[in-house]
């Protein structure tokens, strides 16, 4: 088997053979139902069409496929696959600046991001991969419009939005940074009030939580992606009161100060509390209230230190039986959500802070208060918008007539598709200005009536984006009851794993209110825990030189540079050998230096037994003889058990997703493979019979365990040892099974 051009590590040329074979022969295909089979759905996550693969996709899709490769050389079925998330301002502006239609240019992206990532050898099955921006696929996005409207999932609200005049669109308040600047030009963003479309995910928070202490106990959510839904679901704890006005009027406090009820100086209660309007009466104080929601606030002061404070020039009577001053600030809200709180300057920074800014005098220590109020919790999430004055997104299907009011779409006449034609010049709605889309007739009375111009902000997609991989391509365009009906859904979900960045939580928030509101309509109830994924794992970004990497800095990793240069299997190992995948990855050439020459020693390690076990076939029966009375025994049999310790722990790693230390267990067995050759030669003068034949049979175990890793040259070495080339994946060691290609 040992022919030359086997011999010298050539990696662009052994995984252009690889990636030809398994194209060739659909190796990766999502296997037919078939229940009696062990299976699973490992989501990757869903990219958007920026137009390159970087180095934490990379890292992403490397620790992913490693799993995928994995369970499948257990003789598992999986489920690897994804759709491109391709709506949205990114796109938007992509477009623009390359002078295509936003159509054509997430098209391009797609292709050439797909290109990149097969290069790489990742063992996605590309039939089920899809675009959001297709009508077929948004046609998901207006279904799951539809029928969280129908089921008051969804209503039209008027409140404050942020607002950002340079990109003329509303933002998420997860589209805000920190500092009150839009996520994506970073000018500062207003508040200001605007019709707009809402998501009620308020009315599944508490199970979001409930859920999440199951997800903790199963063991396979990670700690990050665990974090990321505390943080995102902002739970509070603490009990709440039922203040009285002089003249009667009733208010429900929350404070998570517990022992210091009697020590609260004032009441703060959110711009969007329910009941804010009877506090803000004074017409003085309303107007206040007018101008704050209509929007002169800059979001850049959000701090304590500047948030406008409006005095209603009202009290109520508090825990300790003083008068507390009651004032108005959206600084309740991204501390505990549109309520009402005591303010406690004592216990509270913030408190403080805005005490000072009010002149209110701290309190004196008094007894400790009796406790009182009722427990009680509040969570920081809250209802957010979905609707964008965009035109590269999902229509929402709804239309307003004079007769009828808001109608919505029939679910028959989805999609309601955007026009193809489309030209985005960056600022305003060019879908607003298009007539033919615009103008329309009623489906309640057949009269004139107008489309809803706003689209649906591209978080709204990610809503659904999970479970189109699930459905085999000629099924899917069915109608979507039918589709969420059908056995393979059942089959793939929840997902076994989610293995995503760890700037996702928001989405898998998202994701996990959606799946129980779905469950609740009668969707989906097979996940009766309204759970998507059973697993998951959050792993943190690519850095340089402890910087976030960007054109500006000039400190970006090139994917296909490296690709180029040493191969895709050194640069996936690279990726997960350099750290574990809930660290940041500072990246540093020398994980791709070791790795690179690792690989190349094990190709030629196994090669050049393969030559002296060619060689010693060739020889005379004699020297065979003569290895009989070897004293090597003990070190074959070492050897032996240094190959079980070795995949024992490897498998452990693989199960639990600890790449890193998988990929270090495996180069640490290649070191034990060298000591006992080193140990044979160095007693017998040579290896040889026996002793070659172990080294061989280590050196298939260690190929069978690098697989997942460094795919390419593992099958082409598991090949030259003698197993067939049938473009299928490396059984892990001690596993054997038909495949059916
Ligand atoms: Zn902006
Ligand atoms: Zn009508």
């Amino acid at each position: 088997m040992s022919d030359p051009e086997h011999i010298r590590y050539a990696p662009l040329q052994v995984e252009a053979r690889r990636q030809d074979r398994w194209r060739e022969l659909g190796t990766f295909r999502t296997p037919p139902l078939a229940e009696e089979q062990p299976h699973l759905y490992i989501k990757p996550s869903a990219p958007f069409t920026s137009g390159n693969i970087h180095i934490g996709h990379v890292r992403s899709y490397s620790i992913g496929d490693a799993y995928a490769r994995f369970r499948r050389a257990r003789g598992e079925d999986v489920l690897f696959a994804f759709g491109f998330d391709a709506f949205g301002l990114p796109a938007e502006l992509g477009a623009i600046a390359g002078g295509v239609s936003p159509t054509e240019w997430v098209a391009r992206c797609a292709e050439h991001m797909t290109g990149q990532l097969e290069r790489l050898g990742f063992s996605l099955d590309w039939e089920r991969s899809f675009m959001s921006s297709d009508a077929g696929m948004y046609r998901w996005s207006q279904w799951l419009f539809l029928t969280l409207l129908e089921a008051g999932l969804i209503y039209r609200g008027t409140s404050s939005v942020d607002w950002c005049d340079t990109c003329e669109t509303t933002l998420a308040s997860i589209q805000v940074e920190p500092g009150g600047t839009c996520w994506r030009c970073h000018n500062p963003v207003r508040l200001v009030e605007m019709p707009q479309w809402y998501l009620k995910i308020s009315a599944y928070l508490e199970e979001n939580d409930a859920r999440l202490r199951e997800r903790a106990d199963s063991g396979i959510w990670d700690s990050v992606s665990l974090d990321s839904q505390e943080i995102v679901l902002g739970r509070v704890d603490g009990v709440e009161l039922d203040l009285r006005s002089a003249d009667g009027a009733e208010l429900t406090v929350f404070t998570p100060h517990t022992l210091a009820l009697d020590r609260a100086s004032f009441v703060l209660i959110s711009a969007r509390h329910p009941d804010v309007e009877d506090w803000g009466r004074d017409p003085d104080v309303a107007e206040q209230l007018e101008t704050l929601r209509s929007g002169g606030w800059e979001r850049s002061s959000r701090e304590a230190e500047t948030i406008p404070v409006i005095d209603t020039r009202r009290t109520v009577i508090g825990p300790s039986g003083r008068e507390l001053p009651v004032y108005v600030s959206p600084i309740v809200d991204s501390r505990y959500g549109a309520t009402a709180v005591l303010a406690t300057p004592s216990q509270d920074r913030t408190d403080e802070i805005l005490a000072g800014r009010l002149g209110i005098e701290e309190l004196p220590e008094g007894d400790p208060a009796t406790p009182q109020g009722r427990v009680a919790k509040r969570y920081r999430a809250f209802d957010f918008t979905i609707s964008r004055q965009r035109s590269w997104g999902t229509p929402i299907p709804i239309v307003y007539c004079e007769q009828c009011g808001t109608v919505p779409v029939p679910m028959e006449q989805l999609p309601v598709e955007l026009p193809t034609d489309l030209r985005p010049t960056g600022t305003g709605n060019p879908l607003a200005e298009l007539e033919s889309f615009v103008n329309t007739s009623c489906p309640g009375c057949g009269g004139p009536a107008t489309r809803e111009t706003d689209t649906l902000d591209c978080h709204f997609d990610s809503l659904w984006l999970w479970i189109p991989a699930c459905v085999p391509p000629g099924e899917r365009e069915r109608p979507l009851d039918e589709i969420l009906a059908l056995p393979d859904l059942r089959h793939w979900l929840p997902s076994e794993r989610l293995v995503a960045g760890s700037d996702s939580g928001n989405f898998v928030f998202d994701q996990r209110i959606v799946t129980k509101a779905l469950r609740d309509i009668g969707h989906l109830g097979f996940l009766e825990d309204g759970e998507p994924f059973a697993g998951c794992l959050f792993h943190e970004m690519v850095m340089r030189d402890g910087r976030k990497m960007s054109k500006h800095l000039g400190n970006v990793v090139d994917p296909d540079e490296l690709v180029e240069r040493y191969g895709a299997d050194t640069v996936r190992l690279a990726v997960v050998y350099a750290a574990k995948p809930q660290r940041t990855l500072n990246w540093d050439d020398s994980a791709v230096l070791h790795c690179h020459r690792f690989l190349g020693q094990v190709w030629n390690q196994t090669h050049a037994k393969l030559a002296l076990a060619a060689a010693e076939r060739g020889a005379s029966e004699s020297i065979r003889a003569e290895d009989e009375r070897d004293q090597t025994e003990h070190m074959r049999q070492r050897l032996v058990k240094w190959c079980d310790a070795g995949v024992e722990k490897i498998t452990q790693d693989m199960e639990s997703l600890e790449m890193h230390t998988a990929a270090r267990n495996v180069m640490r067995l290649f070191d034990r493979i060298k000591d006992y050759e080193k140990r044979v030669i160095a007693r017998e003068g040579r290896l040889a019979g026996a002793n070659l034949q172990a080294s061989l049979d280590a050196l298939a175990v260690l190929i069978q365990t690098l697989a997942p890793f460094a795919p390419h040259l593992a099958e082409e070495l598991w090949i030259s040892l003698g197993n067939d080339d049938n473009g299928a994946v490396t059984p892990w060691p001690g596993v054997s099974f038909k495949v059916s290609v």
